[in-house]
């Protein structure tokens, strides 16, 4: 980032996310460019949010296409593409109902609105106890950093909203000590994101599903990081072979268009009536239209099975950076969303690896202090994946002084 645009940057922005080094002002695939006309690969792909990598044909066209019939008209009427894509993602999931929001943290707050109101309507107001795990993040509206396990982001915040409790990620003996007939729903990230790229060990959301099911509360799977393809399947849920009441979908699932949906069953659906939860943009015709054609490119087998295949790629290149530098303690993950811990001596590195890669024109991402994370566009190429994953040797390599 030019000092000229980081003096710009302080003067009119409000402090969220810290700026970054770049501005980037144009994509194609997996290849960005920035304001200096210098390329990188995108192992980032906008923290997963880019599935096909960024302006494709099929999404460029659906939003165009849309962008000349109908933006908005009225969130009290529904509109076509609406109705297409949760046909689409009912067709396709365990779900009967679909509601539409923006973003993963709203579409998240309206999965606790709805467990909170279902266990009400239910049992009465001593059914709202929220169970999460330490570790998560579901989100930044006070409801979902309060169900969010990190402290970090409810400093200076609180009093957050009340009922909502944490039980240690995988620790299903800590989950049935915490579960009561008073527990309205257990919130689950199937893989961490966020939290260390740490997947779900299958006994863990198993036991979960059936201490919910005795304590007649409901499972909400945030699938906001692993939905729409990532892990090689559509949802990670099916990977595990679990199923939720409530999933929530968001970055993914636009393609980079701000969409998001929560998806559940025809049993919890009906207690959102109508008037009870909403919003102006949640289901527009732009952003449907495009989660649509998304929809209809990454639910083909073929592309679902080719994500298992670069993964198994990516994976075997990681592998041999480790053989010659020996800095990765555990390569994790499932398909395209990629986490490595480091060893005990790189400690709280993952920042600088991130940078010194940055330099070389990769980008990536981070998950904490010591976990670096990738999670490129499911169809990139393995050209690609190779060029970037040489990138990546080399900022390790400068790193280690070799
Ligand atoms: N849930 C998970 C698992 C996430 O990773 C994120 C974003 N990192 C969110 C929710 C929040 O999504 P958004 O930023 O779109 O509100």
């Amino acid at each position: 980032m030019s000092d000229l645009n980081r003096e710009q940057f302080d003067k009119v922005m409000v402090p969220n996310y810290a700026p970054g080094k770049i501005i980037p002002v144009k994509g194609e695939g997996s290849r960005v460019w920035d304001q200096a006309g210098r390329e990188y690969i995108d192992f980032a792909a906008g923290i997963a949010v880019t599935a096909l990598g960024h302006a494709h044909p099929a999404l460029v066209g659906a939003l165009k296409e849309q962008g000349e019939k109908l933006w908005h008209l009225s969130n009290v009427m529904t509109n076509e593409p609406a109705l297409a894509l949760a046909t689409k993602l009912v067709e396709l999931t365990f779900a009967d109902k679909v509601f539409f929001a923006n973003s993963g943290g709203e579409a998240n707050e309206a999965a606790l609105k709805l467990a909170r109101r279902h266990a009400y309507l239910k049992a009465g107001e001593q059914k709202h106890e929220i169970i999460s795990t330490y570790g998560s993040f579901h989100g930044r509206t006070l409801f979902t950093v309060s169900a969010g396990g990190q402290a970090k982001y409810k400093e200076g915040f609180e009093p957050t909203p009340a009922g909502i409790s944490h039980v240690a990620y995988n620790d299903l003996a800590a989950l049935k000590a915490q579960i009561s007939d008073n527990t309205a729903a257990v919130i689950i990230e199937p893989i961490q994101g966020e939290g260390g790229v740490t997947p779900a060990e299958k006994e863990f959301l198993q036991g979960a599903r059936e201490l919910c099911d005795q304590h007649d509360a409901l499972l909400i799977f945030d699938e906001v990081q692993t939905g729409v393809g990532r892990t090689g399947y559509l949802y990670a849920y099916q990977y595990y072979g679990v199923t939720p009441d409530i999933l929530t979908s968001a970055k993914g699932l636009g393609g980079g268009f701000p969409i998001a949906a929560m998806l559940c069953t025809d049993e919890v659906a009906p207690s959102l009536a109508f008037g009870t939860h909403g919003s102006t943009y949640g289901g527009n015709p732009l952003g449907c239209a495009v989660g649509l054609a998304l929809l209809n490119e990454v639910a083909k087998p073929e592309l679902l099975s080719a994500v298992q295949t670069k993964a198994e790629r990516f994976k075997a290149s990681l592998d041999s950076i480790n053989a010659k530098y020996g800095i990765f303690k555990e390569i994790r993950g499932k398909g395209l969303l990629i986490g490595i811990e480091l060893v005990d001596g790189w400690q709280g590195r993952a920042k600088d690896v991130l940078a010194a890669a940055l330099d070389k024109g990769l980008l990536m991402l981070v998950a904490g202090p010591n976990v670096l994370r990738f999670a490129p566009s499911l169809i990139i190429p393995d050209a690609d994946i190779d060029a970037g994953l040489a990138l990546l040797e080399q900022a390790i390599g400068e790193l280690s002084g070799s």
